[in-house]
C-alpha cells in the first residue's frame, strides 16, 4: 500500500463588508476575508495539503489568480477540482486534520457543518476530517483580527 502525506497552509487579509466563507460554510460576520476567488482559506489549505501530498505544484499554479474565471469561485469548486486531479493519479483521501486560527468571530458551532461539506466533497467519512479552531490569545495580525490563518495535514492512499 503506498501512503503520501501533504501539508497546507493559507492566509487571508480579513477586510470590512466582504463575506466571510469559510470551510465552505458563509460565516455570520462584519469582515470577510479577501481575495480572487471566495477566499475560503481553509478549504484553500486542504487543497494545498492534497496537492503537495503528490507533489503536484500549488493551488495558485492549478487556479491562478490572473485566470478571470477563477474570479469570486466558490471554493468548493476548487476542492471537487483538486479531488479528482488526485484520483486521476490514482490517489484517495484517507483523513485530514486540519487548524483554523482566527480571533473572531467564534466559528465552534460551524465547525460540524464544515466538516459534512469537506468530507462530501472528498468522498471520505466526516470521522475522517478534523478542524480544530484557536485564537493567537489577541497576540499579531490574528489577534488583530487582520487576518486568518488556516493550516492542513492530508494523507493519501492509492486505489487498490
Ligand atoms: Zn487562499
Amino acid at each position: 500500500m503506498s501512503y503520501r502525506i501533504g501539508s497546507g497552509v493559507d492566509y487571508h487579509q480579513m477586510v470590512e463588508g466582504r463575506e466571510f466563507w469559510l470551510g465552505g460554510i458563509l460565516v455570520p460576520h462584519h469582515k470577510g476575508a479577501l481575495g480572487h476567488s471566495d477566499a475560503d482559506v481553509l478549504l484553500h489549505a486542504i487543497c494545498d495539503a492534497m496537492l503537495g501530498a503528490l507533489a503536484l505544484g500549488d493551488i495558485g499554479y492549478h487556479f491562478p489568480d490572473t485566470d478571470n474565471s477563477f474570479k469570486n469561485i466558490d471554493s468548493k469548486i476548487l476542492l471537487k477540482r483538486t479531488t479528482a486531479l488526485i484520483h486521476d493519479k490514482g490517489y484517495q483521501v484517507v483523513n485530514v486534520d486540519s487548524t483554523l486560527c482566527l480571533q473572531a468571530p467564534k466559528i465552534a458551532s460551524f465547525i460540524q457543518p464544515m466538516r459534512e461539506i469537506i468530507s462530501s466533497h472528498l468522498n471520505i467519512e466526516l470521522e475522517d476530517v478534523s478542524i480544530k479552531a484557536t485564537t493567537t490569545e489577541k497576540m499579531g495580525f490574528v489577534g488583530r483580527e487582520e487576518g486568518v490563518v488556516a493550516y492542513a495535514t492530508v494523507l493519501l492512499q492509492k486505489k487498490v
